[in-house]
C-alpha cells in the first residue's frame, strides 16, 4: 500500500489542530498514514497520533532546537525509506517553509494551500487558490511525490480512533538552529486556526475602536480578532492579525468583516470563510458580494448590540 508522510507540528504536548486535519486529510484517502514529529515533547505527542489517523508515527530524535534545513532532511530521509508518494503538511509558516525544501531537494512541483486533496486511480488530485483566490484550479500531480501542504480549517480531523506504532530515528541535523522564540504575552487565538474571526477595517475610524471587535470576538469565547492592512499598516494592529494576499489565508466556521470594504486583496485571505457575515454602512461596498449575511449599518451602532445578544444566546 503506498505510504503518505505528514509533518506534524506540536506545542504543550499537544498537535496543532491544523496538523490534526492534514494527518485526517491523509487518513481520508484510504493509504498507509506515516505522521513524523520532531523537537522537545515529540515523544510525549507521538502516542497520541494514532487516534488521529496515523499508522505509524516516527519521532525524530537529537532535534530539540528546530531546524529548518535540518527537518526538511529528515523529512526527505523518511519519504525515501518509507517510499512514500505523498508528503503533507499544514500551510503555516512552518509548514510552508518545509514544502518549499523538501520539494527542492526532491525535484518535485510543491503545491501550496490546498483546499481538496484526492486520489484518482494512483495519481494525486488537489485543488487549490490561484489569482489571489478569485478561482481554484484542480490539478493532477505527475511527480514522483506530492509534495502539498493544506489549507487549515478546510479538512476534517480524523475521530475513528487507533493506535500507531511509534519508532524514532535521529535526525540529520542542519546548518541553522532556532535557538529561542519569543512567545507574545498573552495567549490570543490565531486568526489562521480559530474557528471563528471578527475582523475589523478603517470603518472603525481609529485604534480604541477596536475594543468593539475585541468585545464581540471575546462574547464568542473561541474568535481570533483579525484586521484589514489598511488598518495594520496604520499601525492600530499588529502584522500577525492582517487577513489577506499579504496576511494570512483564513478559512474559519464564520468570519465579520467589520467596517472592511471588500478589496480583493482582502477578499483574497478570507473568501473560503464557510460563513461570511459583512457590516459595512455602504450598501455598494464590495464585500457584500462574497457575504453570506449582510448588515447594512454603522459598526459603531451594530456591534455593542451584536454582542450583547451573543453574550446574552451563550449564557
Ligand atoms: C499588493 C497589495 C497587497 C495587499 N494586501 C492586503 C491584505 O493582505 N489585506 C488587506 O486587507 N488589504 C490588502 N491590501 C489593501 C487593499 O487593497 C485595501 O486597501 C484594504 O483592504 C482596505 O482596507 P479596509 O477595507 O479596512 O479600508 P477601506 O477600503 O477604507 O474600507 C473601509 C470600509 O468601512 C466602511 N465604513 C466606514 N465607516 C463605517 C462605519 N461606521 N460602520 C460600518 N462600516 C463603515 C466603508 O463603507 C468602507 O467600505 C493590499 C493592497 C496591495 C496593493
Amino acid at each position: 500500500m503506498s505510504t503518505i508522510l505528514v509533518f506534524v507540528e506540536h506545542k504543550a504536548g499537544a498537535a496543532r489542530r491544523a496538523s490534526l486535519e492534514t494527518l485526517g486529510a491523509a487518513h481520508a484517502t484510504g493509504l498507509k498514514v506515516v505522521a513524523f514529529v520532531t523537537g522537545a515533547g515529540a515523544a510525549d505527542v507521538a502516542p497520541k497520533l494514532g487516534a488521529a489517523g496515523a499508522a505509524e508515527v516516527v519521532v525524530v530524535t537529537g532535534a530539540d532546537s528546530y531546524s529548518p534545513d535540518g527537518c526538511a532532511a529528515d523529512a526527505v530521509a523518511l519519504i525515501q525509506s518509507s517510499g512514500a508518494k505523498a508528503f503533507l503538511c499544514a500551510n503555516t509558516s512552518a509548514g510552508k517553509d518545509l514544502l518549499a525544501r523538501v520539494a527542492g531537494a526532491l525535484d518535485c512541483v510543491p503545491f501550496a494551500d490546498c483546499v481538496e486533496l484526492k486520489l484518482q486511480g494512483a495519481a494525486f488530485v488537489v485543488r487549490r487558490p490561484v489569482l489571489a483566490g478569485k478561482a481554484t484550479i484542480t490539478v493532477q500531480s505527475n511527480s514522483p511525490v506530492l509534495c502539498a501542504t493544506l489549507r487549515p480549517n478546510t479538512f476534517a480531523a480524523a475521530t475513528a480512533g487507533g493506535s500507531a506504532a511509534v519508532s524514532s530515528v535521529a535526525t540529520k541535523g542542519g546548518k541553522v538552529l532556532v535557538t529561542s522564540v519569543a512567545a507574545k504575552a498573552d495567549a490570543k487565538l490565531d486568526v489562521k486556526e480559530a474557528p471563528i474571526v471578527v475582523s475589523g477595517g478603517r470603518g472603525l475610524r481609529e485604534a480604541p475602536h477596536f475594543k468593539l471587535v475585541e468585545d464581540l470576538a471575546a462574547a464568542f469565547g473561541n474568535a481570533a480578532v483579525g484586521a484589514s492592512r489598511a488598518v495594520v499598516d496604520a499601525g492600530w494592529r499588529p502584522h500577525s492579525e492582517q487577513v489577506g494576499q499579504t496576511g494570512k489565508t483564513v478559512s474559519p466556521q464564520l468570519y465579520f468583516a467589520v467596517g472592511i470594504s471588500g478589496a480583493i486583496q482582502h477578499l483574497a485571505g478570507m473568501r473560503t470563510s464557510k460563513v461570511i457575515v459583512a457590516i459595512n454602512k455602504d450598501a455598494a461596498a464590495p464585500i457584500f458580494k462574497v457575504a453570506d449575511f449582510g448588515i447594512v449599518g454603522d459598526a459603531f451602532e451594530v456591534l455593542p448590540v451584536l454582542t450583547e445578544a451573543i453574550k446574552k444566546a451563550r449564557s
